[in-house]
């Protein structure tokens, strides 16, 4: 979504704190340090955060983590994601730049993110997976999928894209990119089985996002491709039905994304995958591939 209106502004922002400070929770941070540039947000982050407006839910914050460092001050991270995730590229933003969290800030590699992960408590989908599914593929990919989260076959085998729609995906990139799936990065936006393949809610998506924004910084592919509704609405902020979206540039956290159809959406309507094709194909002609 592009900050049209003051309100939509307002959202993104909205948004971009509300991740922040799930990170900072997740990291152990129990409260903020007061400073200039702290001070314009000083109604929703004075207090420590667990009591305030963006207080995450109970469970997540009765998980016991070890103290870490306080921060130590804004650190330059690669990918920007200073505009919101969902910002699209070109646009001018008002937004304050989010300061990475300490713990992810010494996170260089995957595998050290996905020790940061650990046996995850932070939301309530804990209760219910059997596996995290952090991701798989390329940590040098051009191309990154996002998808939503994992199903009943990724929760099993811990791997994303697996089931009967994954292998769908795994054609779409074998047979239609001619590459194969350990070229390109494949995750999802939550990382842990929603219960009945329910969409994720939005403190789930939230105690999430920060580690797909890290593995976006890792990777720094060239292009993120959306598989289905809720990962591009969910990424962009934006309510636009995926048949409006899909095919049209975008871009977060500044690197370009296109949103498309969702494997499992083309095992039901399989005269749609002519569309995911002219999308993928513009993909491909971003990559100098086609
Ligand atoms: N659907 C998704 O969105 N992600 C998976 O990993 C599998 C199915």
């Amino acid at each position: 979504m592009s900050a049209d209106s003051p309100q939509e502004l307002l959202a993104q922002i909205t948004h971009s704190l509300h991740v922040y400070v799930q990170s900072l929770q997740a990291s152990g941070v129990e409260g903020l340090p007061s400073s200039p540039a702290a001070h314009a947000t000083e109604g929703a982050l004075a207090q420590p955060a667990s009591q305030s407006a963006l207080a995450v839910p109970e469970q997540a914050a009765q998980v016991s983590k070890p103290q870490k460092e306080p921060i130590a001050g804004p650190i330059d991270i690669a990918i920007d994601c200073s505009d919101g995730p969902g910002a699209l590229t070109g646009k001018a933003s008002t937004a304050t730049p989010i300061e990475e969290p300490s713990a992810m800030a010494g996170v260089h590699r995957l595998e050290e993110l996905r020790g940061e992960i650990g046996d995850c408590q932070r939301c309530r989908l804990c209760e219910k997976r059997n596996s995290i599914v952090f991701g798989v593929g390329n940590p040098n990919a051009e191309i990154f999928f996002v998808g939503e989260g994992p199903g009943y076959e990724e929760d099993k085998q811990g791997e994303p894209f697996v089931g009967r729609a994954g292998q769908l995906l795994t054609q779409i990139i074998t047979k239609g990119m001619q590459m194969q799936r350990e070229d390109v990065y494949i995750a999802n936006v939550v990382k842990c089985r929603p219960p009945k393949n329910r969409n994720p809610e939005p403190d789930e998506i939230a105690a999430c996002e920060p580690f797909l924004v890290k593995q976006l910084e890792l990777i720094k592919p060239r292009v993120i491709v959306a598989l289905g509704k809720f990962a591009a609405q969910t990424l962009l902020q934006d309510t636009t039905p995926i048949t409006r979206l899909r095919g049209k540039w975008q871009s977060y956290c500044g690197i370009k994304l296109m949103p498309t159809l969702h494997p499992a959406y083309l095992l039901r309507n399989p005269k749609e995958k002519r569309l995911v094709w002219e999308d993928i194909k513009a993909v491909l002609r971003e990559i100098g591939r086609l």
